[in-house]
């Protein structure tokens, strides 16, 4: 099925429901919504020739447009490639060309029409609405099954050159039907709203709600503004919306200094990154019972395993803790096991890569079955991400597998230093990496930055760490920062990191 139809069905029930609104103001109802997506689809097919199975790209700031864009895409039974807006326009031009994308919308076409491949047009939406000019439209979205693509999803890469991840309806069907199980009910009355971009896991919430026939708002500054969060939650009402951690922690800080106390807010779905135990301690105090988890990665969009609102605000449970610093157990949809290297089951407690298998995960990379076959196999999609399951189920991320320092043969989980790092009130951010070390293979070092007017000493750090965990975990070398490099997404990049210490 085409993931258009849900559009069209939620157009003929609800015509005048308000869709989509830029800040406070509604721009369309569903009705508009719909027309202007199958005009758009009307425009892709006349005018750019586009055929079912051809990819499309956008690289725009979130919009209201930029959902009727992708819809329109859907329509004509096109593969949407969303690029996110934050990229160079030499790494964009590298996605259109690797997706062989036949036209590309932009809002801002900058330097960016000299690097593009010839056989792509360029639909500038500056110049020209992509539905003003548009007579024809399709009536009807145009059939699909369930293994054709939809989305292809350009993973961000902390290394290395994006590869597409290719999802299919059926991938997006189930992603959808599992946020309803495993993550939260979605309403008619709910404000979705994007402050993170639509080209990655945020875009990805459009689906639940448009089913429902709720709204969509994406903020006047098109993105992450806590302090326009604070204000225009309690005008909304009922808002659920995804937030990376670094973006709660922001979030928090704004909080502390307005008074704003999840005023409107219904969910707030975190994941993306680590959530660390002292963060979502305080986002929870601050902001009430309104937040859930998710663990998932482009491959297997949202759905390895999620953290109920219940288990983030249990206190009562002998286990909450290691619960809350946990990603919570399998979605409903997919199986998750622990693995070494060979494949085989770890017991409960052990170490090992998580590997997920179930409809959500992807057809494979786009164009690199080499790719495709290192992280799918026999039926394993295997995740780059080291975790214990407990005896409970729940799933516990360790690292990224080429995160872990191995330090004399002994390998150290840099997310356990900085979680204690962290319980270090003068520690408002922290990233541990290894560095090579001729006696030990590699050395522990944290990079910190400290809280607002605190300066602690390397000392008093190895103190607390010392009190906390193993001594062979404590960093050796501290490096004191401002701010630590993050990708677009707000990720930090270890690699960064790493090659910044081999420059010290
Ligand atoms: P991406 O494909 O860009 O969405 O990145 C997915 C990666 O982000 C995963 O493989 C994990 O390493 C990390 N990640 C996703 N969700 C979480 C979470 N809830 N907690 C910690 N890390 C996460």
């Amino acid at each position: 099925m085409n993931m258009a139809e849900w559009l069209v069905r939620t157009a003929r029930r609800v015509p005048g429901a308000p869709a989509l609104l830029s800040g406070e103001k509604v721009v369309s109802d569903y009705s508009e919504f719909a027309a202007k997506a199958a005009r758009i689809g009307g425009l892709l097919r006349s005018r750019h020739g586009v055929e079912p199975g051809d990819r499309v790209a956008i690289f725009m700031k979130n919009s209201t447009a930029y959902l009727e864009l992708l819809y329109g895409i859907w329509f004509t039974g096109a593969v949407a490639v969303p690029i996110n807006a934050k990229l160079h326009p030499r790494e964009a031009a590298f996605i259109v060309e690797d997706s062989g994308s036949k036209v590309l919308f932009v809002s801002d076409p900058e330097e960016l029409s000299a690097l593009l491949p010839s056989a792509c047009t360029i639909h500038d939406l500056a110049i020209e609405r992509a539905f003003d000019a548009v007579t024809v439209a399709i009536g009807a979205p145009v059939p699909r099954r369930p293994d054709d693509l939809a989305w292809l999803f350009y993973t961000s890469g902390t290394t290395g050159k994006p590869k597409g991840v290719m999802l299919t309806n059926a991938n997006l069907h189930a992603m959808s039907y599992a946020y309803f199980v495993d993550v939260d009910d979605v309403l008619a009355e709910d404000a979705a709203v994007y402050a993170a971009p639509l080209s990655h896991g945020a875009g990805l919430y459009n689906f639940m709600h448009v089913l429902r026939g709720s709204r969509h708002v994406v903020p006047l500054s098109g993105g992450f503004d806590a302090m326009e969060l604070c204000a225009l939650a309690p005008r909304l009402g009922n808002v659920t919306m995804f937030a990376a951690p670094t973006m709660i922690s922001r979030w928090l800080s704004a909080a502390r200094q307005t008074g704003y106390s999840g005023e409107g807010l219904r969910t707030i779905v975190y994941g993306g990154g680590p959530m660390y135990l002292a963060d979502i301690e305080a986002a929870v105090a601050q902001f009430g019972p309104r937040f859930v988890q998710i663990y998932g990665q482009g491959e297997c969009p949202m759905t390895i395993t999620s953290l109920s609102r219940a288990d983030i605000t249990n206190r009562a449970h002998p286990h909450w803790r290691e619960r809350l610093a946990s990603v919570g157990p399998a979605q409903s949809c997919v199986s998750v096991r622990v693995v070494d290297a060979d494949g085989a089951e770890q017991p409960a407690g052990a170490i090992g890569e998580i590997v997920v298998s179930g409809t959500p995960v992807m057809k494979g990379y786009w164009n690199n079955p080499e790719a495709t076959a290192q992280s799918i196999r026999d039926g394993w999609l295997w995740t780059g991400d080291m975790g214990t399951l407990d005896e409970d189920g729940y799933l516990t991320l360790r690292d990224r597998s080429k995160d872990v320092i191995i330090s004399g043969g002994t390998n150290i989980y840099p997310r356990e230093v900085e979680e204690v790092l962290l319980m270090h009130p003068a520690v408002s951010e922290v990233s541990v990496v290894g560095r090579p070390n001729s006696e030990w293979g590699e050395e522990v070092v944290a990079f910190i930055v400290a809280s607002t007017g605190a300066s602690p000493s390397p000392e008093e750090l190895d103190a607390h760490c010392r009190s906390l965990i193993a001594g062979f975990k404590r960093p050796r070398t501290y490096v004191f920062e401002t701010a630590l490099p993050k990708n677009n997404y707000g990720k930090v990049l270890k690699t960064e990191l790493r090659k910044q210490l081999s420059g010290l």
